[in-house]
């Protein structure tokens, strides 16, 4: 059965047609053992009398549907329950809502097998069949009720939970929030894991206290937490003060350890509570790496940004195979105004959008790992750019190609550039790579040791954006750097003009001694370009010269 993704009215028809061939056809939420009704406005609402879990801290052993959910495959399972016995096959679904939010459910196809002591041994046919639902609970290997760690609720129990409190008080405004700690992975690197729980455990006291009497929190995961409030119990101080206290947790280093929280103010209930803690998480997620808010609320814009990023995504296949990606040609220039090579920067030529620049794609595709495809597919375009001008009298000219740290992840950067220039038998020479400095400080000595190979084979390397990231000198030392490529962003975003211009001339004058070349980009004005001659450089690149370009149109103007 194909993946089921229907709008309520569709769903109803679905579901009608399914009635005529099995006993009971329902629909659940199962993530939270709620079943769920399609009502004429095509709304939706929830009852409780999921198949055979009646009480509400629990969930059936082995549970068909939420195996269903949880690994969106179609399960089946037979159960006896009240002396009958159904043959159950749950099949995971998406419901599109009227204001298009997307609700897991399962859809529950159920056919009645035998009557009456059909399964002549099944242990729970003498049992009550509360009974039954509460033994199978107890010892369910699903689901555990409790997080071993901090002993906060589990996820599925924080669901049910909140799903309870949302249908005993429907008039309550409530918030569910979303917190997680900033690159925790690291301090059980730095710390151990000793420390690292023992930070968790905190967290999650911190957490309660802010709870205060309802108690509706959980570890969703890891350093993830959830909790909801009402909004009139609500208290922005209090979350500051659990960033505060949470940043003393670790003293003396120069690793600050922040909480961040991402707010979603339940407006329809009707929806999941796993897809409330979603809205919240994107809220947070949209203060990532934000210097200075700890706190984001969710709202339409992020809802609009998340559509923007999907259609995006959405469109990555038909595109590369549209051949929509095509790369545009920046010239870089000696100081007698030479032509020695351009740097490659990829657009996207969207037949309805128009031109789409990198800015509006690249940090997106760098999030979902498609940028190895792009990157990969714009490698191959300069590598035949090249090998169509060897024989012409441009044949000296260099192509500076763009690799995304995200490329070291998800390729394998050196196999995939050497296939390249065997490929199109073109010289690793002409190929330069521009690698920014932040993929050196990640994972310093794999990275090292890869650039080290590139270089060997005859690849020239650049470091990208020198001086807007951390960066380390000492750096320069250990890696084979042909070129430093400075952005004049550096000497422009800064009141410091004279200091800057200081760090400037001592950077080209000590790559100059090391015997690294350096390159200016961004060079906008002839100003400009004098004084980066009167502090030694000689390489440049920028609106000064010349925009972006296809490569017809570099052709024309240079060849
Ligand atoms: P980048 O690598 O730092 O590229 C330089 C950017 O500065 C380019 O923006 C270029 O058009 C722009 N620029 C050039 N001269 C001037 C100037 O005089 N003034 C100003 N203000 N800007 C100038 P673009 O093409 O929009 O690309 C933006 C970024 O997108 C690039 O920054 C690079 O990080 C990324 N990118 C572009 N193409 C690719 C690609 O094929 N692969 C990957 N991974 N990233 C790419
Ligand atoms: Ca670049
Ligand atoms: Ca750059």
């Amino acid at each position: 059965m194909e993946e089921i993704k229907h709008t309520v009215p569709e769903m109803k028809a679905f579901m009608d047609k399914m009635s005529g061939i099995y006993d009971i056809v329902r629909l659940v939420n199962a993530s939270e053992c709620y079943t769920i009704t399609m009502e004429n406005d095509d709304s939706i609402s929830y009852g409780n009398n999921c198949f055979c879990t009646w009480e509400r801290n629990g969930r059936c052993k082995n549970c068909s549907s939420y195996r269903a959910h949880v690994t969106g495959s179609r399960q089946e399972k037979t159960e006896t329950f009240n002396g009958k016995q159904y043959r159950i096959m749950s099949v995971p679904a998406t419901l599109i809502l009227n204001d298009g939010t997307p609700c897991s459910c399962v859809i529950e196809l159920i056919t009645i097998i035998a009557e009456q002591n059909a399964a002549p041994d099944a242990p729970n046919t003498a049992k009550s069949a509360y009974e039954h639902a509460r033994s199978s609970a107890l010892d369910s290997s699903i689901v555990s009720e409790k997080d071993m760690l901090t002993q906060l609720d589990s996820k599925e129990v924080f669901f049910r939970k909140v799903r309870q409190e949302l249908m005993d008080n429907p008039d309550d405004v409530r918030y569910i929030i979303y917190a997680d700690i900033d690159d925790f992975k690291l301090v059980n690197d730095l710390f151990g894991r000793i420390q690292g729980n023992e930070i968790l455990l905190k967290t999650a006291e911190y957490i309660q206290d802010v709870c205060a009497k309802e108690h509706l929190c959980c570890r969703m995961a890891g350093d993830i937490f959830a909790f909801s409030l009402k909004k009139e119990d609500y208290d922005e101080s209090a979350l500051e003060r659990v960033v505060e206290k949470i940043s003393l947790l670790i003293q003396n280093t120069a690793y600050p350890l922040k909480i961040r929280f991402g707010i979603y103010e339940i407006v329809s209930p009707e929806m999941t509570v796993s897809f409330m803690c979603d809205c919240a998480k994107l809220a947070l997620k949209s203060i990532k790496g934000d210097n200075v808010r700890h706190i984001a609320w969710y709202n339409n814009e992020l809802v609009e940004q998340k559509k923007y990023e999907q259609g995006i995504v959405g469109a990555f296949d038909q595109a590369l195979a549209n051949r929509e990606f095509q790369i545009y040609l920046q010239p870089q220039i000696d100081s007698e105004t030479v032509l020695q090579g351009a740097e490659v920067l990829v657009r996207w030529l969207d037949p309805e959008k128009g031109l789409i620049p990198p800015v509006a794609f690249i940090g997106i595709f760098e999030k979902t790992g498609l940028i190895s495809q792009l990157d990969k597919n714009v490698w191959e375009q300069a590598a035949e750019t090249l090998k169509k001008w060897q024989g012409t009298n441009k044949s000296h000219l260099y192509l500076s190609i763009n690799i995304s740290a995200k490329d070291f992840y998800y390729l394998d950067v050196y196999k995939t550039l050497t296939e390249i220039v065997e490929k199109y038998q073109i010289d690793p020479h002409k190929l330069r790579l521009e690698i920014t400095e932040s993929v050196l400080m990640s994972d310093v000595e794999k990275l090292l040791a890869l650039t080290r190979r590139l270089h060997q084979y005859g690849f020239f390397i650049e470091i990208d954006d020198f001086g807007k990231g951390y960066s380390s000198l000492a750096m320069l030392k250990d890696i084979d750097v042909d070129v430093l490529k400075i952005d004049m962003e550096f000497l422009r975003e800064t009141e410091h003009e004279e200091k800057s211009r200081v760090i400037l001339g001592s950077i080209i004058n000590m790559s100059k001694q090391l015997g690294i070349a350096v390159i200016t980009e961004g060079v906008e004005t002839k100003n400009q370009m004098e004084l980066l001659q009167d502090l030694g450089c000689n390489m440049f690149q920028g609106f000064y010269f010349a925009k972006p370009m296809p490569v017809p149109e570099f052709e024309r103007k240079y060849f």
